[in-house]
């Protein structure tokens, strides 16, 4: 792998029109074999500006470049996950922020809620339940990829008027939903206009949609909305995380990395087979939080001869692994859920699921404590 590519990260706040940024530019307009891509984030403090260098960098001395105007900190980066990923004496960011919500490496959210939107009660009563034990983030699918055609496919843009106003009366700031197609980014933004923007939502790119291009592309030309991409089902981990490039190559690098099992008969009798073994992987490779989702992951509310619901067991197994977000399916009524009722948990169950998050999200906290009191061993 070569460090054929160099990220310069400007000072803070720099003046695109300066006459020390039209130097900058100039400088690197003229040099041989390389091109170069800007790349603008713009954070409630300030802008961050960042260049990227793409082709025959490796000959560029980094004292040379460090000297450049505007020019902080220069970084040589591999040809893998250019924008995301984690590179050597790369101190970029592994955190974000979305509607007053923090998304990082080093934290953690659960999204509850419902795999599809049916009617405006259960989404209510979902709502209503989770404020009720302090969550400010749900799932509510509006657009449901599905493997047969005749079933239900989610109620799309009719359902997001109530499920956006029901979010803002219960104080939910962020809601992961996900698009399978660009018009569907539309309709959201739409549809927030229309009710006065009550809530945030996080666009969940699905399974069956991590290696549609087009569809990443779109995506990730938008920067209102943050993203979730599930990892493939059946590809490499590798090629998952070059899609979630594809969102940063964009312009979007606002994005949360989902692992939610992998399609293999091996799994059986769990509806996939549980990745969560690659929560410190993929926070080792890119600056992504990454997110399990243990209820695509297990597919069913099987217990084990502990009692304990194989759903949390793997919640536990992610959390205690460094997992930064849980997507988990909830329902009100199971029996009567258009989608995935049969691994829905229900109301009764919230509060004792998010104890035994805090469970598990202790234990890694302590695990954290550990390891930095065995540091001079290795
Ligand atoms: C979902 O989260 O509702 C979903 C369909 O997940 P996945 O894309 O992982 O199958
Ligand atoms: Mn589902």
């Amino acid at each position: 792998m070569g460090y054929n590519n160099m990220i310069l990260i400007l000072s803070p706040d720099v003046d695109v029109n300066s006459q020390d940024y039209q130097k900058l530019i100039a400088y690197l307009e003229k040099l041989p074999q390389v091109k170069f891509r800007t790349h603008q984030e713009i954070g409630n403090q300030q802008t961050l500006t960042e260049i990227y260098l793409i082709g025959d960098t490796a000959i560029l001395p980094l004292d040379d470049m460090k000297q450049l105007p505007c020019v902080e900190r220069v970084v040589r980066i591999s040809e893998e996950y250019r924008i995301l990923g984690r590179h050597k004496d790369d101190h970029r960011s592994t955190h974000f922020e979305y509607n007053g919500v923090r998304f990082g490496q080093d934290n953690l959210n659960v999204f509850a809620g419902l795999c599809a939107v049916d009617n405006p009660q259960h989404v209510e009563q979902m709502m209503q339940a989770l404020q009720s034990h302090g969550q400010v983030c749900t799932r509510m699918g509006a657009y449901k990829p599905r493997t047969n055609p005749y079933s239900f496919q989610g109620h799309g843009k009719e359902c997001l008027p109530y499920v956006f106003e029901l979010a803002g009366k219960y104080g939910i700031k962020v809601i992961a939903m996900e698009v399978t197609h660009e018009s569907h980014v539309a309709e959201i933004h739409a549809a927030l206009e229309q009710t006065g923007n009550p809530t945030g939502v996080m666009l969940q790119i699905g399974t069956r949609n991590t290696q549609n291009f087009e569809l990443l592309k779109s995506v990730g030309r938008q920067t209102q909305f943050p993203v979730l991409l599930k990892r493939g089902f059946g590809i490499t981990l590798e090629e998952s995380l070059n899609a979630a490039e594809y969102l940063a190559s964009e312009g979007n690098t606002r994005v949360i990395f989902g692992l939610r099992g992998m399609k293999t008969n091996m799994a059986d009798p769990h509806r996939n087979f549980v990745d969560f073994a690659h929560v410190p992987v993929v926070k080792r490779l890119t600056r992504m939080p990454v997110c399990i989702d243990p209820s695509h992951s297990v597919g069913t509310r099987e217990r084990g001869s502990d009692n304990i619901l194989d759903v949390m067991h793997v919640t536990a197994q992610g959390i205690i692994a460094g997992a930064n977000m849980v997507l988990v399916d909830f329902h009100p009524a199971p029996d009567k859920a258009l989608v995935d009722g049969p691994q829905a948990l229900t109301m009764a169950e919230l509060p004792y699921f998010l104890e035994d998050v805090a469970i598990a999200e202790q234990a890694y906290k302590d695990r954290l404590q550990l390891v930095k009191k065995y540091a001079s061993t290795f």
